[in-house]
């Protein structure tokens, strides 16, 4: 490492900028943005104007036409050139004669220091240096934080920052501070903050800084994670942070071992879901576990396939543990019908054609028995069946009698985003032949008129034309 990164003050003393070249331009808009005051050594009065207009306060920017090599170097904080040779050399030996930290663009030989590719989120910073080797590896990496980093890190860094001795001051004897800000930061009010809701990430952490005074509680969290329909690739950011950041994983029978090879190496990983032929352990004792583990100060991830509130008991398991005083925080998944509709090329909705999407479940025969059809007669509904492989004879006749016609496009979406998945379609009075066909779950029967734009339509009927062009 022959550059090490520091942060610098740059609204201390003023910055001497040479040239007027596109790459000058970019600096003084990276040195404005950093509050410097700035020296611009440029006679190029066009280019000089233009700039200003681009680049804005806060710092000063003063512009001169002075020889540069002419300037008294004391006064400067750093140098920055990009004349171009020979000016950039005789730049560089005077502020290295005057021990200024100096940088020539692109000329890493000649700089003191190196300017970073730099990922900028306010108050958090993060720095990639490659010692000038490979700016496009930088950029890579770059891109690749960026995609990382919540977009408003920085915003919680500020607020913390504004209550750091306030907590410092209020807190109970016993009380870590790390664990504290830990606590802030993984939680809740990490999690408020990151979504924009200001308002209640402040009010949050002065109940919680309050809440210290009296108390020395320590206990964890719980995240309630969707982990999508089974590719891993359509877990989202947060739900990766969460499994990064987790002590232990409740996961259920829906969740495959890609994704919990997502989570960080060393997390505990219990298995909660029921399998075939056996009872399973219980949502009563899942909430049980969910709180004890928290209790014991775990960060702790429930995760489920989908989204936790569709179809996943998450409503349940959230009011437990409200009601047991653990912080909890929801994060959302893509659902089944929504990931599976996507990777069929089956638009959920359509213009004129479907403008009502409704998801239902129909988990026993006795339960589609139960379902008041009548709701789902429309033609413009779509309507997605989850549990349903079992019930799909029942589907049928309960569609069918409330109205709709045999012939609506049907469809069932086994296995979606998996990389076994399929999906068979037909009619509506065919429905229990399509499940069979399906095979194995989990899957959806998806009933409308947008079933026949799907892909799988597409090539049946693209089949059925080359057959009859056949015979
Ligand atoms: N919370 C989940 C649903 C849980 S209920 C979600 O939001 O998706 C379980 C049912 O979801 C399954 O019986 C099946 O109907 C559906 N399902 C889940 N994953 C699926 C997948 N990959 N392909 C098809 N259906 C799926």
């Amino acid at each position: 490492m022959r550059f090490l990164p520091v942060f610098l003050d740059l609204t201390a003393g003023t910055v001497a900028l040479v040239g007027c070249s596109p790459a000058a331009v970019n600096k003084l808009r990276l040195l404005r943005a950093a509050g410097a005051n700035v020296r611009w050594f440029c006679r190029n009065a066009d280019m000089a104007e233009e700039a200003l207009l681009l680049t804005a306060p806060p710092g000063r920017l003063e512009l001169s036409v002075a020889d540069p090599l002419r300037a008294d170097y004391s006064e400067f904080v750093a140098v920055v050139a990009a004349a171009g040779s020979p000016l950039d050399e005789a730049i560089a030996a005077k502020a290295r004669d005057g021990n200024i930290p100096v940088n020539v663009v692109d000329r890493g030989e000649l700089s003191s220091f190196v300017f970073p590719a730099t990922v900028d989120r306010g108050e958090v910073v993060v720095a990639i240096g490659t010692g000038g080797a490979s700016p496009v590896l930088a950029r890579r990496l770059r891109e690749r934080i960026e995609a990382a980093l919540p977009a408003r890190i920085g915003d919680l860094a500020a607020l913390m920052g504004r209550y750091r001795e306030h907590f410092a001051k209020a807190r109970h004897a016993s009380q870590s501070l790390r664990q504290f800000w830990e606590r802030v930061v993984d939680g809740p009010i990490g999690a408020a903050a990151l979504a924009g809701r200001w308002r209640d990430a402040e009010a949050a952490l002065l109940l919680a800084i309050e809440s210290t005074r009296h108390s020395q509680v320590n206990s964890g969290i719980v995240f309630l994670v969707g982990a999508g329909p089974g590719d891993p690739d359509l877990l989202t950011l947060r739900a990766l942070q969460a499994l990064q950041g987790a002590d232990v994983i409740f996961y259920d029978e829906l969740v495959g071992p890609e994704i919990l090879d997502r989570a960080r190496r060393d997390a505990e990983r219990v298995f909660v879901g029921k399998r075939r032929g056996e009872p399973g352990i219980g949502q009563d004792e899942i909430n049980r576990r969910l709180v004890e583990a928290a209790r014991k100060g775990r960060n702790v991830v429930r995760l489920k396939g989908g989204d936790p509130f569709i179809f996943g008991r998450g409503g349940e398991e959230l009011e437990f543990l409200r009601d047991a005083n653990v912080a909890t925080v929801v994060v959302p998944g893509v659902t089944a019908a929504l990931g599976c509709a996507a990777e069929a090329g089956l638009p959920l909705t359509f213009r004129n054609e479907a403008s009502r999407l409704s998801l239902i479940t129909a988990h026993r025969a006795e339960e589609a028995a139960e379902t008041d059809w009548s709701a789902l007669a429309d033609p413009q509904t779509t309507v997605v069946v989850y549990m349903g492989l079992a019930a799909a004879a029942a589907v049928r006749d309960g569609l069918i009698g409330a109205g709709r016609a045999p012939s609506t496009p049907a469809g069932v979406l086994a296995r979606g985003t998996r990389p076994d998945s399929k999906t068979v379609v037909g009619q509506l009075a065919d429905l229990p032949a399509l499940a069979a066909q399906a095979g194995e779950g989990p899957a959806l029967l998806v009933i409308g008129e947008v079933v026949a734009r799907s892909d799988a339509w597409r090539e049946l009927n693209r089949d059925l034309a080359a057959k009859e062009l056949a015979a």
